[in-house]
C-alpha cells in the first residue's frame, strides 16, 4: 500500500495532537505537528526581544530556525538549535504568539519549505491550520477537525491543569475564542477546510473512535492510489 501524506487542520482543542499522534502509530507513519514549528518561532523572537509583530525579522527568524522533532518515550520532543523546548513551547503566553507570528507573510512563506521539506516522501501525518490548503494541497488524505466551542475549551483546561498550569476555564475560553478569530480571518493562509477535506467533529466522540474512522478512509485511499 502507498505511503501517503495525511493532513489534519482544526481548531485549537479539536484533539487535533492525540488524534494526529495516535493516527500515525497506527499507520506507521511519521508524525509532523506545523504549530510548534510556529511555537519555536514566537519562542526565539520572545528571547531575543523581537516583537511578534515584526514581520521581516520573525520571517528571518523562520528561515533561520534549527528545529528537529524527536520521540521520547510517547512524546514528541521539539529542540530548538538542541535545546530540548517542549515545554516552554505550551505555555498559553506561547500560544498567543504563535498565533500572532503566524499571521505574518513572511513567517508564513520563511516555514513554507521548511514543512514541506519535513514531509517529503508520504508516510507522514501533518497537523494544524493551513496543512490542507496551503502546504500540503495535495495530499492524498484531508481531515479538517473540530469540536464544540464548549468542550474545545474544556479539553485545553484539562490538557494545561495536567500541565501544572494555573487557569480557569473562561479565560481559556476566552484565550480560544481569540486565537480562532485570528487564525480565521487573517489574509494568509486562514485556517479552513481544504475543499476536499473530510469534515469530523469531535465533540461527542472518543479519541479512538475519531482515529478508527480515520485510519479507515486513509486506507482506502492509500489501496486507490
Ligand atoms: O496547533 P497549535 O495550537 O500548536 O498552533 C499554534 C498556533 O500556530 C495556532 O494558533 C496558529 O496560529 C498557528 N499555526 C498556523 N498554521 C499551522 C499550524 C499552526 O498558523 N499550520
Amino acid at each position: 500500500m502507498r505511503r501517503i501524506v495525511v493532513t489534519i487542520d482544526g481548531p485549537a482543542g479539536a484533539g487535533k495532537s492525540t488524534v494526529a499522534k495516535q493516527l500515525a502509530r497506527k499507520l506507521g507513519y511519521r508524525l509532523l505537528d506545523t504549530g510548534a514549528i510556529y511555537r519555536a518561532v514566537a519562542l526565539t523572537a520572545q528571547r531575543l526581544g523581537i516583537a511578534w509583530t515584526d514581520s521581516p525579522k520573525c520571517g528571518q527568524l523562520a528561515v533561520d530556525l534549527d528545529i528537529r522533532f524527536e520521540f521520547i518515550g510517547d512524546k514528541n520532543h521539539v529542540f530548538l538549535a538542541g535545546e530540548d523546548v517542549t515545554a516552554a513551547i505550551r505555555t498559553p503566553e506561547i500560544s498567543q504568539g504563535a498565533s500572532q507570528v503566524s499571521a505574518l507573510p513572511e513567517v508564513r512563506a520563511g516555514l513554507l519549505e521548511l514543512q514541506r521539506r519535513l514531509g517529503a516522501g508520504g508516510g507522514v501525518v501533518v497537523e494544524g491550520r493551513d496543512t490542507g490548503t496551503v502546504v500540503f494541497p495535495k495530499a492524498d488524505a484531508k481531515f479538517f477537525l473540530t469540536a464544540t466551542e464548549a468542550e474545545r475549551a474544556r479539553r485545553r483546561l484539562s490538557e494545561l491543569t495536567e500541565s501544572g498550569a494555573q487557569v480557569d476555564y473562561e479565560k481559556t475560553l476566552a484565550e480560544i475564542r481569540e486565537r480562532d478569530l485570528r487564525d480565521s480571518s487573517r489574509d494568509v493562509a486562514p485556517m479552513k477546510p481544504a475543499p476536499d477535506a473530510v469534515l469530523v467533529d469531535s465533540s461527542a466522540q472518543t479519541i479512538e473512535q475519531v482515529v478508527d474512522s480515520l485510519a479507515q478512509t486513509v486506507e482506502t485511499r492509500a489501496k486507490r492510489i
